[in-house]
Parts: structure tokens; C-alpha cells; sequence
């Protein structure tokens, strides 16, 4: 029987995904995919600039072809801010994780979305600062266990940070989402949820967001099945994937 090739590697991939460096079973290659297969289908790859920081994501701006800026961590954001106001009419994508958008680089985060800055942010969420060791982070979920938290997260250490939830409240913003990966129809809401997020950046209506729920199987300390599974029992009952913002004009 003959083959057909059903999906191929996007255009911008210009290297094998096993030539990158992340841990078997991350997921942030997922994310990049689903990134780069967005602008391939956009046809904007000749006006993208890719913004990231130091976090395990940095492979993101080592696999593509398009123009890069790489941060200090907790930067990006901000490094972000400055290539859009140069650069107002390329699409401005900045790959942060949970450690970074939602601990370091938190204040940057909520002054660009108050402030209406016409680019995305997306946030790789694994729970923990994966890079440095697998601390505690904003988004560590209750019970879960980290190297700072080995009895897990209990309340004298707060609360979960939902993200796209708290910023769908800043009025800068006109949308805000989070997504998976875990199973193939989560894969899909996720790019749609990406192909929405640069088309309000495009469509000059204001800052936009998306949080990823990503498998960290070696912080987390688990196999990838193990840790595909923790998505879908622990961090979606707590993190439930949707929109929570999408609007066409700021009010
Ligand atoms: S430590 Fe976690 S987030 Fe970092 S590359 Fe490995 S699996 Fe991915």
C-alpha cells in the first residue's frame, strides 16, 4: 500500500525534534510545534520574532529558522515589550515558563497586559521552576511535591496562580486561554487557542495569552505515561482548560 505522508514538520523546524535538548517526554517541544505549525499556516514566518528567556524553553529559539531574541530569566517579557515597540507590525511571540512568567517576570506580565502591548505570551506551565531544580512556584499545585516542598504544598505556602483567569480580568486584554496536550482533541483546542492569540496581536486589538499544561517527567520524577497522566487527574481538575477571555475590541 502506498503511504501518504498526513502531517509533516513545520517549515520553521529547521532541526529534528530529537536534536533538541529537552528531557524525553517534555512537552515543550509540543507547544513549539504547535507554535511554529500556527504561523506556517498564518504564512507570517518571514515577520515573526521569537522572545524567550533562560528556562528550559530556550531550545525554542535553537530548532527554527525565524528571528530570535533570547532573555535572562524572567526577561522575556520585557525583552518582548522592546521588539514589538520597534517592530509594531511583526508578530511578537514570548516563551516563558510558570517560574518565569508567573514568579520572575510577573510584574512585566501584568504592565504589558494593562498597558494593551500588541503581542503573546506564551506560558509553558509545569509547576515548578523545572530548570533550576524543580522548586516551588506560583502555579505548584496544592499536595504537590517539589524539592523545596518534599512534604508538598501545603496552605502556609498560598495558593495556586491561575493565570489566564487573573489576567482576563485586566482590560488591556483581549484574550486569554489555557490548553494541553494530553490527549489529541486538547492538542487541537490548544492551536486553535494559539491561532486566536496571534490573530488578536494582528488584528492590533491588544495583548494576548496562553498557558500550556506541560509534562515536566523529570522534575515531576515520573515516566512520560506517569506524567501524562498527572495532567489529566491532578492539574486539569485544578487548572480547567478553556478561554476566559476573547474579545474584538477593548471596552
Ligand atoms: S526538566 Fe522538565 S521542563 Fe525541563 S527539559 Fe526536562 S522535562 Fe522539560
Amino acid at each position: 500500500m502506498k503511504k501518504k505522508l498526513v502531517s509533516g514538520l513545520p517549515k520553521l523546524w529547521v532541526r529534528h525534534p530529537a536534536e533538541r535538548l529537552e528531557c524525553p517526554g517534555c512537552q515543550y517541544p509540543i507547544i513549539t510545534r504547535i507554535v511554529y505549525d500556527v504561523i506556517d499556516e498564518l504564512g507570517i514566518e518571514g515577520n515573526t520574532i521569537l522572545v524567550n528567556s533562560s528556562a528550559c524553553g530556550f531550545a525554542v529559539i535553537l530548532t527554527t529558522s525565524t528571528d530570535c531574541v533570547h532573555a535572562n530569566h524572567g526577561q522575556g517579557i520585557d525583552a518582548a515589550c522592546g521588539v514589538k515597540a520597534l517592530l509594531p507590525d511583526s508578530l511578537v511571540v514570548c516563551f516563558g515558563g510558570d517560574g518565569d512568567v508567573a514568579a520572575i517576570g510577573a510584574g512585566a506580565f501584568v504592565n504589558a497586559a494593562q498597558r494593551a502591548d500588541k503581542f503573546t505570551v506564551i506560558m509553558v506551565n509545569n509547576g515548578h521552576f523545572a530548570m533550576t531544580g524543580g522548586q516551588l512556584a506560583p502555579t505548584t499545585l496544592m499536595g504537590q511535591i517539589t524539592t523545596t516542598t518534599p512534604e508538598g504544598r501545603g496552605p502556609n505556602m498560598g495558593y495556586p496562580a491561575r493565570m489566564p483567569e487573573m489576567i482576563a480580568t485586566v482590560q488591556g486584554v483581549a484574550y486569554s486561554a489555557r490548553g494541553a496536550a494530553n490527549t489529541p482533541a486538547n492538542y487541537l483546542k490548544t492551536r486553535k487557542y494559539v491561532k486566536t492569540a496571534f490573530e488578536k496581536q494582528l488584528d492590533n486589538i491588544g495583548f494576548s495569552f496562553v498557558e500550556f499544561l506541560s509534562a515536566c517527567p523529570t522534575g515531576w520524577r515520573m515516566t512520560p505515561q506517569e506524567s501524562i497522566r498527572w495532567i489529566e487527574e491532578k492539574m486539569i481538575p485544578a487548572l480547567p482548560l478553556g478561554e476566559f477571555k476573547n474579545v474584538d475590541r477593548l471596552d
